[in-house]
Formats: structure tokens, sequence, C-alpha cells
């Protein structure tokens, strides 16, 4: 029982198996109508794709000139591309602690953590939960700081009504692997200013004079002229492919996901030692992770000890994530210490990820439910 497993039908591999056939396997026709499908899906007036997530976060503070001397805001939870795309501009990652229920940055200490140096803040919506976007758009724009939203949990979801993708001046999406729409590699950037838009697409494809990508093609010409240091960061048309035929389906996917979440919930309910993921009420969450945390004191076993029993009964697992103030880098490089960070410690040494893919199984949902059960059960103190 892996703890993830990519969710691709047969009409989804000819799909692929055409665009490979079709003679135009880079970024062309194909990429254009996902960005278009995907756009309108969001509610955005435009999308531009890009090879990965971490390529769109690093393409975003680009466009919107942040460099050496610049500070950048965002969470201490998350994957270490949120950060290492910050340093990858010349800027320094400041981390902030988090909210103990949501696991998301917490605004208080966005706040806190703003200086006249700050050049952007980086919200990440944890497991798919909206992070307190309202707080946070408020801080910044008091101040005229952009926000750019690492949404690579958060497709689809919304904050108060309005959908993740069209609340900041850029979001960027992830469809990696084990995310909830998957090109194998692959990202998406969505924004609402024209002018963000063509800086976007200027630098994501080597600061190249627009359509240059058209060069080998009858409507193309050979000359084409650089604008500005730009970045390779285009997607295939072999993976736009697969990202259309997934976009169909995402309703459908989300709400397999929902009905899985809706089991946990209610098996786990009666279990005192666990912790379930909240969903506030003014957010619709994506449901990308299903995060429960044990009550240590509870119990006769920790959370690396229950990571153990139910790999030993052949259930996959992860923990989102390990702190980046953890890792030794950005400790060192930052000269961080967990002292600044409890809420995030409290999370990290009591958390947990249970398997959550739209193509599991009732029969593996069942499985999950009666080892953390038994488990748990076993361990009451
Ligand atoms: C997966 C992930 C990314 C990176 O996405 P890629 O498409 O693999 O580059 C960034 N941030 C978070 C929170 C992620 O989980």
């Amino acid at each position: 029982m892996p703890f993830c497993r990519p969710d691709l039908t047969e009409e989804e591999i000819q799909e692929v198996v055409r665009a490979i056939r079709s003679g135009w396997i880079t970024t062309g026709p194909k990429v254009r109508e996902f960005e278009e499908a995907f756009a309108r899906r969001i509610g955005a007036p435009w999308a531009v794709a890009v090879s990965s997530c971490t390529a769109g976060l690093h393409l975003s503070l680009a466009a919107l000139g942040c460099g050496p001397g610049d500070e950048v805001i965002t969470s201490t939870n998350t994957f270490t591309a949120t950060a290492a795309s910050i340093v990858q501009t010349g800027a320094r990652p400041v981390l902030v602690d988090i909210e103990e229920d949501t696991f998301n940055i917490d605004p208080a200490r966005v706040e806190e953590a703003i200086t006249d140096r700050t050049r952007a803040i980086v919200p990440v919506h944890i497991a798919g939960h909206p992070a307190e976007m309202d707080r946070i758009l408020e801080s910044a724009a008091s101040r005229r700081i952009p926000v750019i939203e690492d949404a690579a949990h958060s497709l689809p979801a919304a904050f108060r009504g309005r959908t993740i993708g069209t609340l900041s001046d850029l979001t960027c999406f992830s469809f990696y692997a084990t995310k909830n729409l998957t090109t194998g590699e692959g990202g998406m950037i969505t924004g609402a200013g024209e002018e963000l838009h063509e800086k976007v697409a200027l630098l994501g494809y080597h600061g190249m004079s627009r359509d240059g990508w058209k060069r080998y093609t009858s409507q193309g010409s050979w000359a084409y002229d650089i604008l500005a240091h730009g970045f390779k960061y285009n997607l295939s048309d072999i993976a736009a492919s697969m990202g259309l035929g997934q976009l169909a389906r995402l309703d459908g996917m989300q709400e397999r996901r929902r009905a899985i979440v809706a089991r946990y919930d209610e098996a786990f309910a009666s279990l005192d030692p666990v912790i379930r993921p909240v969903a506030r009420p003014h957010v619709e969450h994506a449901w990308h992770l299903y995060v429960i945390r044990i009550r240590p004191e509870a119990l006769t076993i920790d959370r690396d000890e229950l990571i153990r029993r139910l790999a030993e009964r052949k259930i996959g697992t992860s923990v989102h994530f390990i702190p980046l103030h953890r890792h030794t880098y950005y400790r060192e490089s930052l000269g961080l210490s967990a002292g600044s960070f409890p809420v995030a410690e409290r999370v990290f040494s009591t958390c947990v990820s249970l398997p959550l893919f739209p193509s599991m199984t009732g029969e593996e949902v069942d499985r999950v439910i009666g080892a953390v059960r038994g488990i748990i059960g076993e361990s009451i103190r």
C-alpha cells in the first residue's frame, strides 16, 4: 500500500501518444490549450505553464525583481523548493512559525517579520488548506509588498469563496507526480496584471521576444531578440497533453479525495489520541494530504514508532514537512534555532500523513483505518 499512486487513465495515455506522434513534442499548441483551460478553470485572467512549481516560484520572484539584499517571508513548514527558489534570486528567506491547527504560516508572525527590506511574502497552503489570506494580503497591501502563493497543494481550493490562483499577484501550482493534478513534472503560474504576464512569459522562455517558440514552425521566423536574462522553464506539449486530460477529470478526482477524507474522519473521530485535520468553515480544502497528529501523552509510542508499525503492516506514510529550520543548510546559512519555531516543532514531532489519492480502493482505505486503529488501540497509556 504505497503512500501515493498516480491516477492516469488510458485516454490520458493515448493523448500523450498522440502528442508524441503529432511531430511537435516541445512547447506548442497543447501547452497554449492547457494554459487557457487552466486559467478558465481557476477563473484567472492568465496562466503560464512551467516545467515545475519550483521553476514557477523562482520565475515569479525574478519577475517581481527580487534579488540580493531583499528579504522574502515564508513558512518554515514547507518543502525546500519554496525557500530554495528565494535563495536562487540572491534574496534571504525569512522563515516564520505556523498555526497549530492548520499548519499554515501564522499571519501574526508574518506581520512581525516585515521590515523595509521585505520584497515579497510567500504563503504556502499546506495539505490544501488555504492560509489566512485576508490577513496576509492586508499586511502586504498596506506596505505595497507583493504576495506569491505556493499553491503546490491547493488545486482546487478556495478562500472565502475566491479560488486559489485569483487572490494574489502570482500563484504557483505543481503538477509533480504526487500532486492533485499531474503531468509527471510540471507547474503553472496564474496572475492578474498584463504587465506581470508579459514578464513571466518573457523570463520563463530565455528572455526571448514573444512567440520565439514558433521559430521552427511555418508561421515562425528565424529572427528573435533576447530582451532580458531569462530562464528555460517551459513545459512540453507531451506533458500538457496529460494535464488537459487530468484537468477534465479534476472534479471527479476531488470528489474521491473528499469521500476518503470523510471515511478517515468518521473512523478516527472516536480515537482520542488522534487529532484529525481541520477545515475552517470559510475555506474549500483541496485535500492534497490527510495529516493526523497524535497526542504522545496518551500513548506508549511516539510518532516515529507509529510510522514504523504502519510500515510493518506495509502502509506507506510521509511527514509534511521536516521544517526548514531543522535542515542543516537552512539552519547554518540563516542561523536558525528550533526555539524560534515552537509550534512547528510540536506539529513536526507529532504529525504523520496517511495515504490519500483518488485511485485508492475502498479496501485500501479500510486497511489504513484498521492499521491506525489497531496500532493506536494497543498503545493507549
Ligand atoms: C511539491 C512542492 C513544491 C515543488 O513542486 P515541483 O513541481 O516539484 O517543483 C513546492 N512547494 C511545495 C509545498 C510542494 O509540496
